[in-house]
């Protein structure tokens, strides 16, 4: 059974094809299915967009497909970046500029107010139109200076305090431990074993 990924970040498309290895579905992405146009997320919630991306490509891909709408919520920022992060420094700037604009508005902030956490919220939708959420988080600290190569989009300043280190310093196997995404599909566990059985 063939699972689709709907997402065009192949950051992502490489940590979930980990996640969903031992799932017995063939984990294909989007990059397969050139002709699905770019889903528009404008949701206010992770759940919002989530099941909005998973049901338009399901539908048009026709296949089970996975999404998962993620993205940081700070503290002392109200929970900003959250659906907004992946354009925090606005439309068609790059994870260095929003880690830049963290960084900025953090500054001179104590280390005990930078408190945050990633959240995810995974969708799976058929093409008859069920669809499924799962959730997960991962509390961490917004570091002061980036430390680490690994990784994607904030990995670089989220400090997990268990590990000393940052997400960009952990490697995969360490990362999807933890991550908001990887409980999140660890959540999504018995959705998918189910669509499996049939
Ligand atoms: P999405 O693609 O709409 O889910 O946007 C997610 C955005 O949140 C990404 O572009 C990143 O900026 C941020 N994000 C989500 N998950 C992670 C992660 O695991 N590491 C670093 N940044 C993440």
């Amino acid at each position: 059974m063939r699972l689709v990924l709907a997402t065009h970040n192949e950051g992502k498309v490489r940590e979930l094809q980990e996640l969903l290895a031992s799932t017995g579905f063939e984990v294909v992405s989007l990059a397969r299915y050139p002709h699905v146009p770019e889903v528009v997320e404008d949701g206010e919630t992770f759940r919002d967009n989530a099941i909005k991306k998973a049901r338009e490509v399901s539908a048009a891909v026709g296949e089970i497909t996975l999404a998962d709408d993620s993205g940081l919520e700070v503290d002392y920022l109200n929970g900003a970046p959250g659906v907004h992060s992946a354009r925090f420094a606005g439309e068609g700037h790059d994870d260095a500029a929003n880690n830049k604009k963290l960084l900025r508005l953090l500054e001179g902030v104590s280390w005990e107010k930078r408190t945050a956490r990633f959240r995810c919220v995974v969708a799976v939708a058929t093409p008859d139109g069920r669809v499924a959420t799962a959730e997960g988080t991962c509390e961490g600290i917004i570091s002061t200076e980036p430390r680490g190569e690994n990784g994607f989009g904030y990995d670089p300043l989220f400090f997990v305090p268990e590990y000393g280190k940052t997400f960009a310093e952990l490697n995969s196997e360490e990362k999807n431990a933890i991550s908001h995404r990887g409980r999140a599909l660890n959540n999504a566990r018995k959705i998918l074993d189910n669509l499996i059985a049939g």
